[in-house]
């Protein structure tokens, strides 16, 4: 197929690219670059310097089969203080990607939806028809988008895909996380097991969980990649389809970082600081709808996870000088 894949300089949408192209499909990258990289696109993929309002214009020259969108802001802590963004980039952006894709007849879309719209979870797993109750401007936005998405494909013949992802970490060999500003967990604690920083801030050990910190379900990011390829062929006119991304499995913060320790053989000290606003304490995927009506299973457990994303984390400190302190971009 002939795609669109918006944000494909970023974290995930590298990886999707990539994959993408090893299964044979014929992609464009659009990117305004405010946090993704122009080297994390593969060598010879068609590249656009363009916020995602222009994206008709990439539309406009040649029919394309689908849109894989992955350009949005997402983080949780930064929409709390900054709502304004997330709307006005998640909500208002793909409203004129969505025009602009009607204007011109493309017939598939995949989202990058997420855990964080469904709010607070338990230790039995979320599933998509749990009713949505978002703790976060982010979460907001993209249920926003979601809802937006579904009125879209009742009234005109797009098939569109919702890909909610739970936690999302590792690497896909050049590919991995590098934000300017890192809030993720797995990088940060392989920073510290780097020595990069001195300490992880957990924060909160007194939420309603096992060990008190916060339970997350860790997926990796080509076991995510995999299920927007599938994704793509499922797209059916007319219909919205919602999957939650997980492996169905939670880890505490302090079992992440035993992960850590375990697989680079460094030590991570820990001091504990208060909750971070926004928040939930569970995010664990019933992730069964996927595996089923996808045929998708995730292979990575949470060690191969970690070893992916450290390797990613030591070619990165040989390439890009990393050694000494810092942020990671
Ligand atoms: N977390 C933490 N210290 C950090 C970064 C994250 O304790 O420096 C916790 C965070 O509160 C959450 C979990 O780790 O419970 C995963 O956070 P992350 O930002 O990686 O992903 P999110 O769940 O927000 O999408």
């Amino acid at each position: 197929m002939k795609v669109l894949v918006t944000g494909g300089a970023g974290y995930i949408g590298s990886v999707v690219t990539r994959v993408l192209i090893e299964d044979g499909h014929d992609v464009v990258v659009l990117d305004d670059l405010s946090t993704g990289h122009r080297d994390a696109v593969p060598a010879g993929v068609p590249f656009v310097h363009a916020d995602i309002a222009d994206a008709g214009d990439v539309l406009a020259r040649e029919p394309f089969d689908g849109v894989l969108h992955f350009a949005a802001k997402s983080l949780v802590g930064e929409s709390m203080n900054r709502p304004e963004l997330y709307w006005a980039t998640n909500v208002c952006g793909t409203r004129h990607l969505l025009d602009a894709m009607r204007r011109h007849s493309v017939p598939r879309l995949i989202f990058s939806s997420t855990a964080a719209v469904y709010g607070e979870g338990g230790p039995d797993g979320i599933g998509e028809d749990t009713p949505p109750r978002p703790t976060s401007p982010y979460g907001t936005s993209k249920l926003a988008v979601d809802l937006m998405i579904s009125d879209e494909c009742r009234a005109y013949p797009l098939g569109a895909v919702s890909l909610r992802y739970f936690n999302v970490a590792g690497a896909y060999g050049p590919c991995g996380e590098r934000h300017r500003t890192e809030t993720h967990l797995i990088p940060i604690t392989l920073d510290v097991a780097a020595g990069r920083r001195p300490h992880l801030e957990i924060y909160g050990n007194d939420w309603p969980t096992p060990d008190g910190t916060c339970m997350r379900d860790y997926i990796h990011v080509l076991d995510l990649a995999r299920a927007h390829v599938v994704a793509l062929q499922h797209a059916r006119p007319g219909h919205h389809a919602i999957y939650n991304l997980g492996n169905g499995r939670g880890f505490s913060v302090r079992e992440v970082v035993a992960a850590v320790e375990r697989v680079t053989g460094r030590r991570v000290p820990v001091t504990v600081a208060p909750r971070r606003p926004g928040d939930p304490a569970w995010l664990v995927a019933d992730d069964s709808r996927a595996r089923a009506e996808l045929n998708w299973q995730p292979q990575a457990d949470l060690d191969t996870i970690i070893a992916d994303a450290w390797a990613f984390h030591q070619q990165r400190r040989h390439t890009d000088g990393l050694a000494g302190g810092g942020t990671t971009s």
